[in-house]
């Protein structure tokens, strides 16, 4: 798979796992194809199952407003999830459902080749680089087959804890100064 186009023609007609079956709509990523930065959350949730794209639900404000205000504009990054379905009930995805979908995520970050891929939260990381500890890593560029990968929360975590959202807060500065560089 090449192309951001034959990747999103993929995922939208997908039937490769269970998820497709409660799904309204299959989330492919979005954004900018020349992007320097990609973030990477978990699944889509409600709001991104009913109109088919990424993070426009209630963390997706969060994370936009965050960018936004750290000047980086949405329009300017690529934002997409490790699952492309929503889960049932929000569940967290499984492995097989993960695993399913990681030629969807592998091709979007081949074609869009960008500076820094920033993690959301465990479950991103736990997928991508196998471990889950963003409470001791977020804010950190870490390195993985010669891709770099920035750690942070969730959106959705900040959305009832004010005291994690300036924690995010100062790891998306740290995120603008590196993408500066
Ligand atoms: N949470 C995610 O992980 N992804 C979305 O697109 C929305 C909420």
């Amino acid at each position: 798979m090449r192309g951001l186009e034959e990747i999103k023609i993929k995922v939208i007609a997908c039937t490769d796992c269970e998820l497709c079956k409660t799904r309204t709509n299959a989330v492919p990523g979005t954004g900018d194809a020349n992007a320097k930065v990609m973030f990477v959350g978990e699944a889509p949730g409600r709001t991104e199952d009913v109109r088919g794209e990424p993070f426009v639900g209630a963390a997706g404000k969060k994370l936009t407003a965050m960018l936004e205000k750290h000047g980086i504009p949405r329009s300017s990054v690529y934002i997409t999830n490790v699952v492309k379905c929503r889960p049932p009930n929000n569940r967290v995805p499984l492995e097989s459902e993960r695993l399913s979908c990681d030629k969807y995520l592998q091709g979007e970050i081949d074609a869009i080749n960008p500076k820094i891929i920033c993690i959301l939260g465990n479950t991103a990381s736990n997928s991508i680089l196998g471990q889950a500890e963003i409470t001791k890593n977020h804010g950190k560029l870490l390195e993985k087959d010669g891709r770099k990968y920035f750690l942070t929360f969730h959106p959705a975590a900040i959305i009832y804890n004010q005291e994690l959202g300036k924690v995010m807060d100062s790891d998306i500065r740290v995120l603008a100064e590196l993408l500066m560089r």
